[in-house]
């Protein structure tokens, strides 16, 4: 387990974990729990754009400062909370805190958004109301999805997607280059940008063959109008490999490590430098 961003980076298949119904349901309420006594956070982490290093966006990070100071990462409780169907409550929650954090920013805020969101015939009208409630114009908001959120169900997934376009709200696919199902998703779809999973940007920095997957990924994206961000960005060499490979925009540690609202915004008001690593990731900003 690594400190590295402030939190623990545990996973789902991390074997201490215990996977037992009973804990499982344990967990489940002690989520249920925290929802109502606000033991919930939402962390940010800037998108930079390729050239200029500017900050372009920012993607928010569920944190859960639990009050038994066990630290476990959205990696891990996200899952558990789709299967209770209790991420639809911590979704709206996310969803209203981060476009209210967002409000006096002037970059674009991205939130990521589970299957189990998707799938409930109610999340447009939701996000619409929201939308409402906060102020924040629909024009600077875009929701994350993953691969997973289509295939279960294409044709309702596409039915709420067209939904959530109608609002204005741009439709990321995230994790791309992890799954099997993505290339054809693609032209479906018609995502206004992709993420490329840092799986994919870790393995083309050193072996031939991802390189040219991301290469033609990237083509092909283009090729469909999507903006592309490279996810995970840790040394300088990557930076190099997916700029090169014609990235829009960067985000890793190498830049910035996710950080509370409040830190955000003075890395906005000030301009752009020309080295772009203007805070060095790796340091706790939780
Ligand atoms: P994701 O959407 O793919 O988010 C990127 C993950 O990579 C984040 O992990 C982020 O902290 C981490 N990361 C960023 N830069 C680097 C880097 O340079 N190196 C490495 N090794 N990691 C980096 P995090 O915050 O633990 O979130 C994990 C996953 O949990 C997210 O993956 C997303 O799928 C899910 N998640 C997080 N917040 C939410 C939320 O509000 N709602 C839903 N439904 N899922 C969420
Ligand atoms: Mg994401
Ligand atoms: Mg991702
Ligand atoms: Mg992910």
């Amino acid at each position: 387990v690594s400190k590295r961003d402030g939190k623990m980076r545990c996973t789902w298949f991390k074997p201490e974990f215990d996977h037992s119904l009973e804990a499982l349901r344990d967990l489940d309420n002690e989520l249920r729990a925290g929802l109502l006594n606000n033991e919930f956070e939402v962390h940010y982490q800037p998108l930079v754009d390729a050239r200029t290093h500017e900050i372009v966006a920012a993607e928010a990070l569920l944190r859960w400062a639990r009050p038994d100071g066990r630290e476990i990462g959205p990696d891990v409780f996200v899952p558990v909370a789709e299967e209770s169907g209790l991420i639809n409550s911590i979704g709206q929650w996310v969803l209203r805190r981060a476009c209210t954090d967002a409000l006096s920013w002037d970059i674009q805020l991205s939130v990521n958004i589970s299957a189990a969101q998707l799938r409930n015939p109610e999340f447009p009208f939701q996000l619409g109301q929201i939308l409402e409630e906060t102020g924040l114009p629909p024009e600077r908001l875009e929701l994350e999805i993953t691969e997973t959120c289509l295939v279960l169900d294409p044709v309702v997934a596409e039915r709420t997607l067209d939904l959530v376009r109608g609002l204005g709200v741009d439709v990321v696919l995230d994790d791309f280059g992890t799954g099997y199902a993505s290339i054809g998703f693609l032209r479906q779809f018609r995502f206004e940008k992709l993420k490329l999973d840092r799986s994919l940007v870790v393995d083309a920095a050193s072996d031939e063959s991802s390189r040219a997957m991301m290469l033609s990924s990237i083509s092909m994206a283009r090729a469909l109008a999507m903006r592309v961000t490279a996810e995970g960005v840790e040394t300088e060499d990557q930076a190099t490999m997916v700029r090169s490979a014609g990235c829009d925009h960067l985000q890793g540690w190498l830049y910035f490590a996710p950080m509370p609202a409040r830190d955000i915004a003075p890395h906005l008001s000030r301009p752009a430098s020309a080295n772009g690593a203007r805070k060095r990731p790796g340091r706790k900003v939780a």
